[in-house]
């Protein structure tokens, strides 16, 4: 078992290996890359007039999303899609037949099996009968919103020829045509520090805590802030966080959470707090003007934010069930359920300076910004189900919960109790159903989709 266990690892690091060795470019001309902002052109390389494009997840999603020419993108699809290579599909193939004979010893009758069963649905019966719901509630939406997809292509192109190298661009059409907003032009709404200051400010409120900043402090970088967390009525300490979310030369360059340690009770019967920094890469301030942030970054610290204050919400004796490394199913239903926060004008206004202009995003909420979440072959096998799992109960969670009323303190101060406190402690499903008073359902995710459909 450990020499199927290593191989695992061997073919998973040269699966990963040749993507990254994989260092063809395209070169396209300006024509070619119609419809691309100035800054994404600045930013590429010139060689004999032409703009060398390299073939990374950074160019290529936005040329899918924003290029006019359909030949670019198509071509641009193509040369992605051939990354890794024959080499791969082999590596991968190799990779089933191995998993499959190590879930066979281990007495498993499949490798889903054996990857699901620590994870929430615990058998891959209950993943198929999702998927299956999921696709029977959802197919006919999303065969209206193709229809609509293929007329945007017709109108802009004279062609309805619709391939996976138009899904992108025109779906960014459809959203843009149904709000009539461009997500980049209200980028100077979002200063980083009006962003910073309002979302920690709807965090104290909806979940009754306190943050104190501790000046004076030694950090690692002169833009690090150390905040202490208090519980609002009872002035307990619950812990501290560190925002490190400047970019800077050398650091890691992610925007996501860390904890520097796990909260528990000690033998002498105190208690260890948690610890957790935020890494984020925004603009640093200019001539004394706050950074700007792109809506989808605003979100994306939101996401992450809201795990820190998982983190230190937490109350689990053990340390081991107090960490960020919770049931892979559960660890992100409360983080894509305060992303929705990021939608309502609420929260907008504490989050902006012009929030009048912004109320129009709410509409926005059919943009799904969880669907760019990258997942890769390796890693995600046998769970690909997760990330949508996980936003099924986030939905419930929230229109059941909150919808209503975003800023219910009450509501907010029995969601940390009831389900970020237990940490890895209780069965995640247990946690949300006994904080639902009754069974999760499917219907209000797919109402929300019906309801922000294009
Ligand atoms: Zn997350």
């Amino acid at each position: 078992m450990e020499k199927l266990k290593s191989l695992i690892d061997d073919l998973n690091l040269k699966y990963i290996q040749n993507m990254n060795d994989f260092t063809k470019f395209l070169l396209l001309s300006e024509e070619e890359l119609a419809g691309m902002p100035l800054e994404f052109l600045k930013d590429l390389e010139e060689t004999d007039g032409k703009r060398k494009v390299l073939l990374t997840g950074y160019y290529v999603t936005p040329i899918l999303e924003h290029c006019k020419v359909g030949s670019t993108r198509k071509q641009i699809a193509v040369a992605y899609g051939q990354k890794g290579g024959n080499q791969n599909v082999a590596i991968l193939e190799k990779l089933v037949q191995i998993r499959h004979r190590l879930a066979r010893l281990l007495g498993y009758s499949n490798y889903s099996d054996f990857a699901i069963e620590p994870r929430m649905p615990m058998t891959s019966r209950k993943v198929l009968e999702f998927l299956e719901e999921m696709s029977e509630q959802l197919s006919d939406l999303a065969n209206r919103e193709l229809t609509v997809l293929k007329e945007l292509k017709m109108k802009e192109e004279g062609d309805a020829q619709f391939g996976m190298e138009d899904l992108l661009y025109y779906m960014k059409r459809g959203e843009q045509h149904k709000v009539d907003l461009d997500i980049g032009e209200i980028k100077r709404y979002f200063p980083v520090k009006l962003v910073i200051s309002g979302m920690l400010k709807m965090f104290q409120d909806l979940f009754a805590l306190r943050f104190e900043e501790i000046k004076d402090v030694e950090v690692w970088h002169d833009t690090v802030r150390l905040f202490s967390v208090w519980d609002a009525s009872s002035s307990d300490l619950l812990g501290y966080f560190f925002l490190d979310i400047f970019s800077r030369e050398g650091k890691y360059d992610h925007t996501c959470v860390v904890a520097l340690q796990n909260g528990c009770m000690c033998s002498n019967g105190s208690r260890k707090v948690p610890v957790a920094v935020l890494l984020s890469q925004c603009p640093k301030e200019f001539d004394g003007n706050s950074a700007l942030l792109r809506f989808p970054e605003v979100v994306r610290i939101f996401h992450e934010f809201s795990h820190v204050v998982h983190h230190i919400s937490n109350r689990a004796t053990f340390s081991r069930f107090s960490s960020l490394r919770l049931e892979g199913d559960f660890a992100e239903i409360p983080s894509l359920l305060l992303e929705n926060w990021c939608y309502e004008s609420i929260s907008l206004k504490m989050m902006s300076g012009f929030y009048q202009v912004i109320l129009g995003i709410p509409l926005l909420e059919g943009t799904s910004p969880a669907s760019c979440f990258p997942r890769i072959a390796v890693g995600y096998d046998a769970v690909c189900y997760s990330y949508i799992w996980s936003e099924v109960f986030a939905a419930d969670l929230f229109a059941t919960k909150f919808k209503d009323d975003l800023l219910n303190q009450h509501a907010g101060l029995r969601f940390r109790n009831k389900v970020l406190a237990p940490g890895g402690s209780k069965g995640p499903l247990e946690i949300i159903t006994d904080y639902l008073g009754r069974e999760p359902s499917l219907q209000p995710f797919i109402q929300s989709r019906t309801r922000n459909a294009l």
